[in-house]
């Protein structure tokens, strides 16, 4: 007998006739004798819809929507209901089901409201819903901090609470169902030529989603690889008993076909930051950067170059684009200290970029990727790379254009 945990992202649960259709493909890996545990997301769209009342409530508020801790109240109300559904749904057909909140389990995190991290994952109430013959079905994207507060894992962490799950109960795999049969060389709703991967690894997956590939969020990937728990990304979309391998997310030594670039990603939802003009001594990048680190803004890519004025520098720099007005506050009220001339904000950019293993071991890599968008007449703003992966900041008008281009260098495209 295996124990599986099965996951179902938002479109998987989006009405009631694909809930229907998730119960049937849960009952037949039930009927199929293993111990299953599911994780659901909020039916598409209802997580946007409740932050943007939140955004409504507190616009003009001295304190974001996303750093306050009713933030987390209203919108992992979501999960509630697409939970509560399964389960009766499950019941409807013949199989014994009960929902599970994040706060009943419970799932520990710490206090980082909007993006908490999870701290433990209490498996005892899952196992004893297996023990009672029932399913349990688990409100993803939630759980509860040590002041007993509700606390959301940040966009797209029904998948981290599958795997945080999945570790806890030392599952045999976790299942991430999806709108996608698989992981794909780039996103398929872009470029109509991506090929489905039998295989990623665990590194290469990491690098794609925290790059933007939607299809796993990136702390589950991080979760997944340090926990070893073993992840397949396959379809919702399909009635069971066809067909449906997926996409196993792996250790790198289980690949055997190895390409020099795996897949492209990109981003949109990026602003740049630029500040012209910073005094130019040690300590200053601490100063910038410290800030930013304490009000929790995720810095990305980072560029530093002489300025005009002889003492000074420009820093240019990259956060989530829903970050960036947080980061200007930020970086003005520290104005004195870091002493710069003037701060722009650039939202229309995009990041594109290309990952692969075997780049540690070919070079040409990055010249490949230059000259593809030199060829479409593509400007290349920022560059970022890692020992696995080469990023650059873009026009956002040219993100499609960039990613078809660079999809077809590396030799990606399906026949
Ligand atoms: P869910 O609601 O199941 O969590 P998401 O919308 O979060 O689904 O992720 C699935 C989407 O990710 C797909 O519809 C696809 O457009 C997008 N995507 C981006 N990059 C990739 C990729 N490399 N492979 C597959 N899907 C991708
Ligand atoms: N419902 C949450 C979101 O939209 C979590 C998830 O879908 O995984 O971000
Ligand atoms: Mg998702």
């Amino acid at each position: 007998m295996e124990t599986l945990v099965m996951k179902f992202g938002g479109t998987s649960v989006a009405d009631v006739e694909r809930i229907r259709r998730v119960a049937r493909i849960v009952a037949e890996q039930k009927r199929a004798g293993h111990r299953v545990a599911v994780v659901v997301s909020a039916m598409a769209g209802k997580t946007n819809e409740l932050i943007a009342w939140t955004d409504e409530v507190s616009a003009g508020a001295t304190v974001k929507a996303d750093c306050d801790d009713e933030y987390d109240v209203v919108v992992s109300s979501a999960e509630q209901v697409s939970a509560g559904l399964l389960a009766m749904t499950l019941r409807s057909i013949g199989v014994p089901a009960r929902s599970w909140l994040g706060w009943q389990l419970p799932i520990r995190t710490d206090d980082a409201h909007g993006k908490a991290r999870i701290e433990s994952v209490n498996p005892d109430k899952l196992i004893e819903t297996f023990n009672a013959g029932e399913v349990p079905v688990i409100a993803g994207f939630q759980g509860i901090d040590k002041h007993a507060r509700l606390a959301t894992l940040g966009r797209g962490a029904g998948d981290l609470s599958a795997v945080a799950v999945a570790a806890a109960l030392k599952a045999d795999r976790c299942d991430i169902y999806t709108d996608q049969p698989g992981v794909f060389t780039t996103d398929p709703r872009l470029v109509a030529k991506a090929r489905m991967l039998d295989k990623v690894s665990y590194e290469e997956m990491l690098e794609m989603a925290s790059l933007g590939a939607k299809v796993l969020q990136a702390r589950s990937v991080e979760l997944a690889m340090t926990q070893g728990v073993r992840v397949r990304v396959l379809s919702s979309f399909v009635e069971p008993g066809t067909p449906n391998p997926g996409t196993i997310v792996c250790d790198e030594e289980e690949i055997v076909e190895k390409h020099v670039v795996s897949g492209v990603a990109y981003s949109r939802d990026e602003a740049k930051v630029t500040l012209l003009g910073v005094e130019d001594h040690p300590g200053i990048a601490a100063e910038i950067f410290g800030a930013l680190a304490d009000a929790n803004i995720n810095v990305d890519m980072i560029v530093q170059s002489e300025a005009r004025q002889p003492g000074r520098q420009n820093i240019v720099f990259t956060a989530p684009d829903r970050e960036a007005a947080r980061a200007q506050d930020v970086l003005a009220a520290d104005r004195a200290k870091i002493g710069y001339e003037d701060i722009h904000i650039r939202r229309d950019v995009a990041k594109v970029s290309v990952i692969g293993i075997g780049m540690r071991s070919h070079v040409g890599v990055a010249r490949t990727m230059f000259a593809a968008l030199a060829a479409k007449g593509i400007n290349i703003e920022a560059i970022a790379t890692s020992e696995i992966k080469i990023s650059v900041l873009i026009d956002a008008q040219y993100t499609e254009l960039a990613v078809r281009a660079l999809h077809t260098a590396y030799g990606l495209d399906a026949a």
